[in-house]
């Protein structure tokens, strides 16, 4: 391999989303700590970070009273129990200043008439733990998200980052308990590339693409967390993913909680307000899990609108009460979605959505400074981080509540860089084998090389039904065990697949088939610990199992992937702060 292929650096980030490009913000800041590099299969400013829509939650208390510890109770609570409290009371304390952070570094927030940062309502954020909503989200339109990119990747431009676009992660060089770089295919050349690090973070975002219906967008393939898993690294519970029940009926594009924030309805086939009959406090402001079941139960209880013979039912999100004026100034994009993928104007007509497949709150575990954890007893790998929605701190329990994920990014990926900064500073780059590439060069040569003729499309296909069918809202014991079996062929059937490209350049072909496969290994994961997890918790909903049982579940899932086979083990909850106690709203 020619020399011009390996690059050295002190810290390296997998990932150019809000998790990666805050981290490489914190990494680059510090002087001495200048050498960070951003590696990413995607130009950074088309990461998933930038579909984020509604909003980045804060106790700002800019419209009415708030407090970060009624931000850290809501998110404890909406995780049902299962989120770790100190990591909680993290997040709600250090919101506030990472919003301003953001404000400081040129993100144009929307606002109040006086000129604060204006902030809306979102669902199981509340005043006064719990009493009623409260308006925490803040928010720059509905593309929050897309300013949070745009303003990160200014300031690492800005920082002097490296950036490697279009560089698929296919390795992480680790030996024992270190870790010393990573390998990634260019794919403008098909060239693989060392990067000896003395960090290195993964922050690769979620996996969506194994439902059929999901909001999430094609790059998410969940490939930082499989490679990983690959390598011995355990993964943290898995079984719980969110579908957030308002994506457009038969697609799954995302329509945003901000839309009921501001006001919007949900209703059944009969016009009914159905949340009045499963959360009269908060109602379409509940938390995601519990609309998500409330949707699927008004579905499957005959009370949807009635669908296309094509298409299942729906409900219906109206915001029309919400007038014109309101709708284009505050959710403009939302309004555009609607026009263009289903020739309505929600001005004039209420939206039909079906819950979608949206997040994963399992991941790479990490202790509060983004450092990966190797064991149960909570020992960590050395120079190896993860920051973002791929890994699992774990701050959003069995349900994330909707905002949380961009606070989760910054403030975790801020300590995550700082901690990264501090640690490359003290140590010096350790010695990489000459055959460092070997690993990913015969993943790939193998793929390559393959001549059967079972086809991806269909392996796809196959996984995406049977995650949204059978490990998807509702659950139960036979049928996972059945779906377990199931991937596990899938996954043997992906090492038959034909790559027809056999170019160099943008072999499509062959990075489809890495992310199935890399999508296969999470799915197998997620069926397996959800099998495993005799109970309802959060987004968990067992239909054998129907109700929380602290005594035997109160504790975090470990999975690790050995041997072609599952092996489970359980790590425990953080309950410093509140004791559980059922969830109402
Ligand atoms: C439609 C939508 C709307 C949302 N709205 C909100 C909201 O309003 N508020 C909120 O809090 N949350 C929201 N979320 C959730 C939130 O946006 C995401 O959880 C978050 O942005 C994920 O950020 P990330 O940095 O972890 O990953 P991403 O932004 O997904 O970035 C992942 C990065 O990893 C790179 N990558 C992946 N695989 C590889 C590989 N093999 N090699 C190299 N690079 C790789 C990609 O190129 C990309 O740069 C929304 C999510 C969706 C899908």
């Amino acid at each position: 391999m020619g020399s011009s292929l390996k690059h050295e650096f002190d810290a390296v980030i997998v990932g150019s989303g809000g998790a990666g490009l805050y981290t490489a913000l914190e990494a680059s800041r510090v002087p001495g700590a200048n050498r960070t590099a951003v590696i990413s299969k995607l130009l950074p400013i088309r990461s998933h970070t930038g579909a984020a829509q509604g909003g980045i939650g804060a106790a700002l208390g800019n419209i009415e009273e708030d407090k970060p510890e009624w931000h850290a109770f809501d998110t404890v609570k909406g995780g049902d129990y299962l989120t770790d409290q100190q990591a909680a009371a993290i997040l709600a304390e250090e919101a506030v200043q990472a919003v301003y952070d953001l404000e400081n570094r040129g993100l144009p927030f929307s606002r109040t008439p006086e000129g604060k940062i204006d902030q809306r309502r979102f669902g199981g954020h509340t005043r006064n733990f719990g009493e009623a909503p409260v308006r925490r989200a803040c928010y720059a339109a509905d593309r929050t998200g897309h300013m949070i990119l745009q303003t990160l990747y200014q300031q690492c431009i800005k920082n002097n980052v490296s950036f490697f676009d279009e560089f698929h992660l296919v390795d992480v060089l680790i030996e024992g308990c270190k870790c010393m770089g990573v390998v990634a295919l260019e794919l403008a050349t098909g060239a693989l590339h060392v990067f000896h690090a003395k960090a290195v973070l993964i922050a690769t975002g979620g996996f969506g693409r194994m439902f059929r219906t999901t909001s999430n967008a094609y790059a998410n393939t969940g490939d930082g967390p499989a490679v990983l898993a690959r390598r011995g690294v355990p993964l943290e519970d898995m079984e719980f993913f969110q579908f957030h029940p308002t994506g457009i009926r038969g697609m799954g594009i995302l329509i945003t909680e901000g839309v009921r924030g501001e006001g919007g309805i949900l209703r059944n086939g009969k016009g009914e307000r159905f949340m009045e009959q499963y959360a009269p406090t908060l109602l379409d402001l509940a938390p995601r899990d519990m609309i998500a079941r409330a949707i699927a139960t008004e579905i499957r209880s005959g009370r949807g609108a009635i669908g296309d013979p094509e298409q299942d039912d729906y409900v219906h999100l109206d915001a029309t009460h919400l007038g014109r004026d309101m709708l284009n100034k505050k959710l403009p994009d939302i309004c555009d979605f609607c026009r263009t993928y289903l020739s309505l104007d929600p001005v004039d007509k209420p939206i039909p959505v079906q819950p979608t497949a949206h997040y994963a709150m399992g991941g790479i575990p990490t202790d509060l400074n983004g450092r990966v954890i190797a064991d149960v007893e909570g020992g960590v790998y050395e120079g190896l981080y993860a920051a973002g929605e791929c890994a699992c701190v774990s701050v959003h329990g069995a349900n994330r509540l909707g905002t949380n994920s961009l606070v989760d990014l910054i403030v975790f990926g801020r300590r995550a860089g700082r901690h990264m900064s501090e640690f490359v500073n003290q140590v010096d780059i350790g010695i990489i084998p000459a055959d460092a590439e070997d690993r990913a060069r015969d993943i790939l040569d193998k793929l390559s090389n393959q001549r059967s003729d079972e086809r991806a499309e269909k392996i796809r296909a196959s996984m995406k039904t049977i995650m949204m069918d059978v490990v998807g809202i509702y659950r139960s014991g036979d049928e996972m065990a059945k779906a377990v079996r199931q991937l596990q062929s899938l996954r043997q059937a992906t090492e038959q697949v034909r790559v027809g490209d056999t170019g160099k350049a943008y072999n499509t072909d062959l990075l489809e088939l890495l992310e199935l496969q890399n999508l296969l290994d999470l799915a197998f994961i997620t069926a397996a610990c959800a099998h495993n997890r005799k109970e309802s918790r959060g987004a968990h909903a067992r239909e054998d199992f129907s109700e929380r049982d602290d005594g035997k579940y109160l504790k975090h899932t470990l999975a690790w992937l050995e041997d072609g086979n599952v092996r489970l083990d359980y790590k425990p909850v953080d309950l410093s702060i509140w004791e559980p106690k059922p969830r109402k709203y």
